[in-house]
């Protein structure tokens, strides 16, 4: 494949960074600030025709190819502004598993960012093993009633609407008896409370408990007994980094710190500029895979472990050569730290690696 832009693709990217001239500047990049205006960038972006470039124009989008939501990344990431809000993931979820109505009535406001979104999976009990979520959905009419708690919830302060996991068949077996619904969050019987992460960001996720708050029988995605299904779609999407758009980041921390290093470069970033390179050329290679139709399973966990892998050596580097005092580089090597974590653990990849992919183990 060329990877050079095409005539079009060198036009959207010159009229891209001519936006972004203008405008990046306005918005902060990291904090409790990036998360205040996230949904006011999300909304500029869209505004603007650079949000949603290759998802379905009946919905919102562009319907263009997936390498214009590449090259919005690139650009983003060179001109120093915030990332593209990710929402890949909730817009697949949705557009697999949805009815037609659900579709036409929530994609359009989740791909213009005038409708906020969370994704309760997670519970105290149930993340790595997320088959174990004890929050349960109880038909009562046209309407269920959920009770239970969901915790490391992203966005969900913000949130207008939660894609949510619950037990809707509790003698059905464990994966069996899950469904997935779309909850208003803003109702009585939904509390939020934020969590504070270890970078000090208080406003990027909470948890949600849900105490009698009610959900109409027709905003279940999918079938009842489905949620394992949409689950698999949701977090195979998540770990995908061609999708995530981090990749283009990467590379400009490597660049801004090594302006910042005399001589030879410390062994940390020569290996941050490495991985970082690495995951470039894998995200061009997944790039031409999907534009050859080739479709992934269970080698998202693959993209995901080398992301992490990156993300932590960036985040090394950024320590070493800027230490703690440099609040921004310093914030980045401390939100390395949850890559690890987030939309799967490096050991819960590993083992999907060793059993779906090497055919190892029983
Ligand atoms: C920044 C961030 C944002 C998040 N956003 C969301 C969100 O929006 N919505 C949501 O639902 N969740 C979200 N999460 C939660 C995330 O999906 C879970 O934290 C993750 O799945 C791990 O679950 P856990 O924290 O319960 O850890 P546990 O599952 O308790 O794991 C603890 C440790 O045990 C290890 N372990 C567990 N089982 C195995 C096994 N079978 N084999 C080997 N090792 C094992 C794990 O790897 C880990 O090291 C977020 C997390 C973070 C950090």
């Amino acid at each position: 494949m060329d990877f050079r832009d095409s005539p079009a693709e060198a036009q959207f990217r010159d009229r891209l960074r001519t936006w972004l001239n203008e405008v990046a500047g306005q918005f902060p990049t990291s904090g409790d600030e990036y998360w205040a205006r996230q949904g006011e960038w999300h909304r500029a972006l869209y505004e603007a025709g650079f949000f949603g470039a290759s998802w379905p124009a009946e919905f919102g989008g562009h319907e263009l190819p997936p390498v214009y939501d590449v090259i919005v990344d690139e650009e983003l990431a060179r001109a120093g502004a915030p990332p593209r809000p990710s929402l890949g993931y909730l817009i697949q979820g949705l557009g697999r598993h949805g009815s037609r109505e659900l579709q036409q009535r929530f994609l359009p406001g989740m791909i213009n960012g005038t409708e906020r979104w969370c994704q309760g999976f997670s519970e105290p009990g149930a993340g790595s093993d997320l088959a174990a979520l004890t929050t349960t959905a109880t038909r009562d009419g046209d309407h269920y009633v959920v009770h239970g708690h969901k915790i490391w919830t992203s966005y969900s302060d913000v949130a207008d609407w939660c894609l949510l996991l619950a037990r809707t068949d509790p003698r059905a077996p464990r994966h069996k008896g899950i469904s997935a619904f779309i909850v208003e969050m803003k109702q009585p019987g939904v509390q939020q409370r934020p969590l504070r992460m270890i970078s000090g960001i208080t406003t990027e996720f909470g948890q949600v408990s849900f105490d009698g708050a009610t959900v109409p029988a027709d905003r279940m995605v999918g079938q009842p007994g489905e949620g394992w299904k949409l689950a698999m779609t949701v977090v195979g999407h998540e770990r995908e980094p061609s999708t995530l758009g981090y990749s283009a980041r990467y590379a400009t921390t490597v660049r801004l710190l090594s302006e910042r290093v005399a001589g030879d470069p410390p062994e940390e970033l020569a290996w941050a500029a490495v991985q970082s390179e690495m995951l470039r050329l894998h995200v061009r290679r997944r790039l031409s895979e999907q534009l050859d139709g080739v479709s992934h399973g269970p080698d998202g966990s693959l993209d995901k472990l080398l992301m992490t892998w990156v993300d932590q050596a960036v985040g090394h580097a950024a320590l070493t050569v800027a230490g703690t005092d440099d609040t921004h580089m310093f914030g980045s090597y401390l939100y390395s730290r949850a890559q690890s974590v987030m939309g799967g653990t490096s050991q819960i990849q590993k083992n999907i690696i060793a059993g779906r992919i090497l055919g190892l183990g029983a």
